[in-house]
C-alpha cells in the first residue's frame, strides 16, 4: 500500500484490526517518508527507527490477540519536551543537547500502554518559548506549505511533521499558544485542553501554571482519539485534576452546532496587525456555522489589551525560576574548564542557552526581583484574575467563543521580528492559558499566498469534547481539513 499516510485514525484503527496491513508494514512505510521528506522539512530532532520496530512488533502481536487498544500500532511523534525513557530529550535546547531521562512523561508512558509507536522527537522553540521554532538549537523547521516559511511554534516540529505526513498524529504543548498557532499555521487541528486535563509530569516546565499538553491532527476526530490515550488525572502531578474522562470519540456528535451559541468578541476584530486575508476566512467559517445552525452573538472582552504583558510578566517568571535547575551540576550542558562554582554556573548557563529563553530568564527574575515583585508579579497575577472573570461572563451569555488563533498566517524563516512584533502575534492565544480554559483551532481555508488560516473555539472548563464536537460537525460539512501541502503528496 502506498497510501497508509492519507487514512485517518480511525481507519488506521480498523486496518490494523481487520489485519489490511500490519503495524509494522505501517511504521516501516512512515520510516521511510520521514527519511526522504523530512529532509527537507526538518521536523524531527531525533527518529527512532529501531524502538518504532520493536513497538509495531509488539503492537502487532497484542493486535492478533484480539485484545488490543483502538490505537495499538498506529505511530506518532511527540514534541521533545516529553521526556522519554532511552531516548534524547532536548527541549530544542543546547543545554539538553545530550540529555536521556531516566523516566517516561506520563503522556508517553499512556501512549505506549495503549500500544501507539513512537517513531520520534519533533522540533521546537527552544524550552517552548517562541512562535515560529526557529529558536531551536537543531535549527529551524520548514512549513510543509512554503518551505522557506516558519511551521509556527513552539511545537512546529509537531505541526510539520503531521502536514507533511510523516506523523499521523503528534502531542504539542501550548503555554501561550503553541499547540493552536502551529495548527493554524500548518493546517492542521489542534486542542489546547482545559489546565489539569494533561499531565504535566515529565513535560520540561516552561511556565507551570500555564502549560498543557495536548493533541495535534488533521482533523477533530483524530485529536478526540489521541485525547482519548492522553487525557486524565495523575497522582504524579499535584495540579492534574482528578475528574472522570469524556470518551471523546464517543461524545463525537453531528448535532453540536444547532442553536450554538458563539461569541464574537468585538475587541479581536480590531486588533491592529489583524491581516484581511485572516479576517475574511475566519468571518467566512463563522457565517458557515451560522448556516449550519450557529447563533453569533456580539460580545466584549474588555481585558484584551492586557493579555499581552500580563502573560509576558507571568510566563517569564515562572520560567526564570523553572530554569533555575539548569546549573551544570546534575545534569545537561557544562562549560569547560570552570575556575569556581561561579565560574560553573555563569559560563554553562551563558553557553547552553540561547538569547530569547536568556532574555526571558533576565526579564523574569527582574519581575520577580525584591522591590519590584509587588508592582510587576502581584499585579500581572491580579489582572489575570480579571482577564479570568471576562471570560467567565461572557460563558454566562455564549457557549463558545470564537477569534482567529493568529493574527497573521506563516511569517517566512529569518523574517527577524523584534521580540516585541513577535509577541504581538500572539494575542489570540495567551488569555486561553492565563484563564486556564480549553481552545481548539481548526483550518478554515488559505491566504493570497496558499498559506492555511486557523480559527479559534475557546470554550468553559471541561468543553473539550464539545469543541470537538463543532470542530468535527463543521469538518464533516466542508472540506478544508482534507487539504494536503505539495510535500505532503510525494510518494517516498
Ligand atoms: N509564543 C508564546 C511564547 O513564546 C507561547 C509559547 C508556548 O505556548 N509554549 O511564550
Amino acid at each position: 500500500m502506498t497510501d497508509l499516510h492519507r487514512l485517518s485514525i480511525r481507519e488506521l484503527s480498523e486496518g490494523l484490526k481487520q489485519a489490511q496491513f500490519s503495524s509494522r508494514e505501517l511504521t516501516e512505510h512512515y520510516l521511510k517518508r520521514i527519511a526522504k521528506i523530512d529532509p527537507k522539512v526538518k521536523s524531527y530532532v531525533t527518529v527512532t527507527a529501531e524502538h518504532a520496530l520493536v513497538e509495531a512488533d509488539a503492537a502487532d502481536v497484542a493486535l492478533k490477540s484480539g485484545h488490543a487498544h483502538a490505537l495499538a500500532g498506529i505511530p506518532l511523534a511527540h514534541k521533545d519536551i516529553f521526556c522519554t525513557q532511552g531516548i534524547k530529550t532536548t527541549a530544542g535546547s543546547k543545554m539538553l543537547d545530550n540529555f536521556i531521562s531516566p523516566y517516561d512523561a506520563t503522556v508517553v508512558a499512556k501512549a505506549k500502554a495503549a500500544g501507539l509507536v513512537t517513531l520520534g522527537k519533533v522540533n521546537m522553540d527552544e524550552f517552548a518559548m517562541g512562535s515560529t521554532s526557529e529558536s531551536s538549537y537543531f535549527g529551524a523547521t520548514g512549513n510543509p506549505w512554503a518551505l522557506d516559511h516558519v511551521p509556527g511554534g513552539s511545537s512546529g516540529g509537531s505541526a510539520a511533521a503531521v502536514a507533511a505526513d510523516l506523523a499521523p498524529i503528534a502531542t504539542g504543548t501550548d503555554t501561550g499558544g503553541s499547540i493552536r498557532q502551529p495548527a493554524s499555521f500548518c493546517g492542521l487541528t489542534g486542542l489546547k485542553p482545559t489546565y489539569g486535563r494533561v499531565s504535566r509530569f515529565g513535560m520540561i516546565a516552561y511556565a507551570s501554571s500555564l502549560d498543557q499538553g495536548g493533541p495535534m491532527a488533521r482533523s477533530a476526530e483524530d485529536c478526540a482519539y489521541l485525547m482519548n490515550v492522553i487525557a486524565g488525572h495523575d497522582a504524579k502531578d499535584s495540579t492534574s485534576i482528578n475528574k472522570e474522562v469524556d470518551d471523546y470519540v464517543a461524545n463525537l456528535n453531528g448535532t453540536a452546532v444547532k442553536g450554538l451559541r458563539i461569541g464574537i468578541p468585538k475587541q479581536y476584530f480590531n486588533v491592529t496587525g489583524l491581516d484581511a486575508n485572516v479576517k475574511a476566512r475566519v468571518e467566512e467559517s463563522l457565517k458557515k456555522l451560522e448556516e449550519m445552525g450557529a447563533i453569533l452573538v456580539e460580545i466584549d472582552l474588555n481585558m484584551t489589551e492586557a493579555y499581552v504583558p500580563t502573560y509576558y510578566l507571568i510566563a517569564p517568571a515562572e520560567a526564570s525560576s523553572n530554569l533555575s535547575r539548569f546549573d551544570g551540576v546534575r545534569y545537561g550542558y557544562r562549560c569547560e574548564n570552570p575556575v569556581d562554582l561561579m565560574d560553573l554556573y555563569k559560563r554553562s548557563r551563558s553557553e547552553g542557552f540561547g538569547a530569547e529563553v536568556q532574555r526571558r530568564i533576565l526579564i523574569g527574575t527582574y519581575a520577580l526581583s525584591a522591590g519590584y515583585y509587588d508592582a510587576y508579579y502581584v499585579k500581572a497575577q491580579k489582572v489575570r484574575r480579571l482577564i479570568q472573570q471576562d471570560f467567565l461572563k461572557a460563558f454566562e451569555n455564549v457557549d463558545v467563543i470564537a477569534a482567529p488563533s493568529a493574527p497573521t498566517t506563516a511569517y517566512k524563516i529569518g523574517a527577524n521580528l523584534s521580540p516585541t512584533e513577535m509577541y504581538l502575534g500572539d494575542i489570540y492565544t495567551l488569555a486561553v492559558n492565563l484563564a486556564g480554559l480549553p481552545a481548539i483551532n481548526a483550518p478554515v481555508g488559505f491566504d493570497k499566498d496558499s498559506l492555511p488560516v486557523g480559527l479559534q473555539l475557546i470554550g468553559n472548563y471541561w468543553s473539550e469534547s464539545q469543541l470537538l464536537s463543532i470542530v468535527h460537525q463543521y469538518q464533516q460539512n466542508t472540506d478544508w481539513h482534507t487539504k494536503r501541502a505539495a510535500i505532503a503528496e510525494e510518494n517516498a
